[in-house]
């Protein structure tokens, strides 16, 4: 039985869980926050073994420890939204994209006596840091026509922030295009501002026609391959999520005029909507992604 944690740490403790783990950026970047806003924290990378058992002890000790918040990284999202769904809740971002990246307490059941693993509640902010890193770079999402090539969990977490920030269509492509199209029957099942919005699906390779913003969100960068994009496809800007290195994908439209961006922004944006969840405190993103870059150079 778990009882509820004493807090008599003065820095306030935070991890990022995943496997692997090493290359975690999330400990840079979230001390740069705490400079920024003079928070006292120490942020450490958790590695844990890739099965439930595993991930429900490592959160668990974590916040019975008296750890304050946890970022959840590959491959653990998923096993974190059912956690939290089964032991205290999850914000609507978490639930429309099926995956929780932001562990925290929810102090109001602690204080109505609940214990610390009947109280985790989960949010996801990736989604909330693509559209905010989007605006920062001053593309209009308002009104725009938006392509997203991937239909995994990256792809399923932007779809609501991006409705809510206006944007006039959504076509989802992907490799295996009934993944494409049972992911908008699905979350426009789940939520009714989506099933409002006409989105259409199709293979990526049959992706064609003219956009506002093109969103690379399938893993292929991994893989070295590039994806078969059609020659009737163009944009004004793409974005791939990854980041860190070489992108085929926007290097195909940057020969095509395009503006493009890759994902760090939306690394720095996502972490920063985690430290103000957990901490209260708002984050200057532009002053801290200078920062993360001096440092990084
Ligand atoms: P998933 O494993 O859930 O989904 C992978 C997607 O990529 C699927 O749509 C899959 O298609 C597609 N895909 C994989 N390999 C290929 C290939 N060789 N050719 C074509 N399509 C392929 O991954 P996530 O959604 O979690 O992550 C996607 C990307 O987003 C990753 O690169 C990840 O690093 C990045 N990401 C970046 C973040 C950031 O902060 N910058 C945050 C979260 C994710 P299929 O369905 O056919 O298998």
């Amino acid at each position: 039985m778990i009882t509820k944690p004493t807090m008599t740490q003065t820095r306030q403790h935070f991890i990022v869980i995943g496997n692997p783990i090493a290359h975690s950026k999330s400990p840079e970047i979230h001390e740069v926050f705490a400079n920024q806003t003079g928070c006292a924290i120490r942020y450490g990378r958790q590695y844990c073994p890739d099965d439930a058992a595993s991930f429900t002890a490592v959160v668990e000790a974590f916040f019975q420890g008296g750890g304050v918040g946890a970022n959840v990284t590959v491959p653990f999202k998923q096993l974190a939204y059912e956690q939290c769904l089964a032991q205290g809740g999850v914000s609507e971002h978490a639930r429309i994209a099926g995956a929780v990246n932001t562990l925290l307490l929810n102090q109001e059941m602690l204080n109505n006596g609940a214990a610390v693993n009947e109280a985790l509640y989960g949010d996801n902010t990736d989604g909330q840091g693509l559209v905010n890193h989007i605006t920062s770079l001053g593309w209009q999402l308002e009104g725009a026509r938006v392509a997203i090539i991937g239909a995994g969990g990256a792809a399923r977490g932007a779809i609501l922030p991006l409705i809510q920030a206006g944007i006039a269509t959504l076509t989802i492509a992907n490799r295996t295009m009934s993944k494409a199209a049972d992911l908008v029957t699905e979350l426009s099942a789940a939520s009714s501002t989506i099933a409002q919005h006409n989105i259409k699906s199709c293979a990526t390779a049959e992706l064609s026609g003219h956009f506002d913003i093109i969103i690379n969100a399938t893993s292929i960068g991994l893989s070295g391959e590039t994806l078969p994009l059609s020659d009737n496809l163009n944009c004004n800007q793409a974005y791939d999520m990854m980041y860190g290195r070489e992108l085929p994908f926007l290097q195909h439209f940057a020969t095509r005029g395009a503006q493009t961006s890759d994902g760090y922004g939306m690394l720095i944006g996502q972490a920063a909507l985690s430290f103000e969840r957990w901490t209260g405190h708002s984050i200057d993103v532009t002053q801290a992604t200078t920062m993360l870059k001096q440092k990084s150079s």
